[in-house]
């Protein structure tokens, strides 16, 4: 056991400072988008069967929606450029940027280099729920997604519709790959209508029955042409377990809605970084 300096209250006192102040990140123009999203219309749609996942493609300019039917479940997201699967999700910049929980206003961001927004929040039905008395959250992009390595380490079965195999299994579908080619490409997810949070005492990753409620939505505005692989994940509303087939699960629907063009004068897809990638050499 190391020795307790004398000034430790003090050094534990220091206030805390924002790691990424987000006042020179660029903002969305959440009139217009929200303006687009509401006049837009179903263009196409999927429903994505319990303990599966499914793909969808989202324009740019076009809003994916996310919605619960039947009963309450999570949802584990990857997106990736329609045109390039180097360019994916980024959970933890996101998390760095906008904190454990994504609602109206945060974008999901790309990863390196091209680290700009593929889709912004713009709508959630789950807004209300705010952060409870555990610390708990909707919506969160702390977890990794329920996969059949970690559940091998800890159970010593495999569980193969977990949400890394499903994504995995849907990603070769959706982009004509050889199955471990696919699952290279399946990363962090957004974990759409779970609840989470860390327990204040251990610091824990933790969940609890999701607040989600048939006819609830989450709508992303596509910022660039998207492929989006979502699973409804075996936990159902991750109450109580996941990598098995104890829980209650339902569908989730994936609908992808066009605005009217003249929605989105004023509006340009983002530019990949700008960064001159020299490194210093
Ligand atoms: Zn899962």
């Amino acid at each position: 056991m190391n020795k307790i300096p004398d000034d430790a209250e003090a050094r534990r006192a220091v206030k805390p400072v924002i790691c990424y102040p987000v006042e020179t990140l660029p903002q969305p123009d959440m009139a217009l988008l929200q303006r687009a999203a509401s006049g837009a219309q179903v263009a196409g749609q999927v429903m994505v069967p319990p303990r599966e996942a499914a793909s969808i493609r989202v324009p740019a300019g076009h809003v994916l929606r996310i919605s619960s039917v039947d009963g309450p479940q999570v949802g584990d997201l990857n997106l990736f450029a329609a045109d390039n699967l180097d360019e994916r999700f980024y959970s933890g910049k996101t998390r760095a940027l906008h904190g454990t929980h994504v609602t109206t206003g945060d974008r999901l961001w790309s990863s390196f280099p091209y680290l700009r927004p593929m889709a912004t929040v713009v709508a959630d039905t789950l807004g209300w729920y705010g952060i409870d008395e555990f610390g708990g959250s909707v919506h969160d992009v702390i977890g990794t997604r329920c996969d059949p390595y970690t559940g091998r380490l800890l159970s010593g079965v495999d569980y193969h519709h977990c949400c890394h195999s499903n994504l995995t299994r849907a990603l070769a579908d959706a982009a004509d790959l050889p199955l471990h080619d696919a699952e290279r490409h399946v990363h962090d997810v957004l974990n759409v209508f779970m609840c989470t949070g860390f327990t204040r005492d251990t610091g824990q990753y933790f969940m609890k029955a999701s607040p989600v409620r048939p006819g609830d939505h989450l709508d992303l505005f596509a910022e660039i042409d998207l492929l989006a692989v979502l699973s409804a994940c075996p936990g159902g509303d991750c109450s109580a377990e996941h990598s098995s087939d104890t829980a209650a699960c339902y569908p989730l629907l994936m609908e992808v809605l066009a605005p009217q063009p003249s929605d989105l004068d004023g509006w340009t897809p983002p530019a990949v970084n700008a960064y001159d990638r020299t490194h210093g050499r």
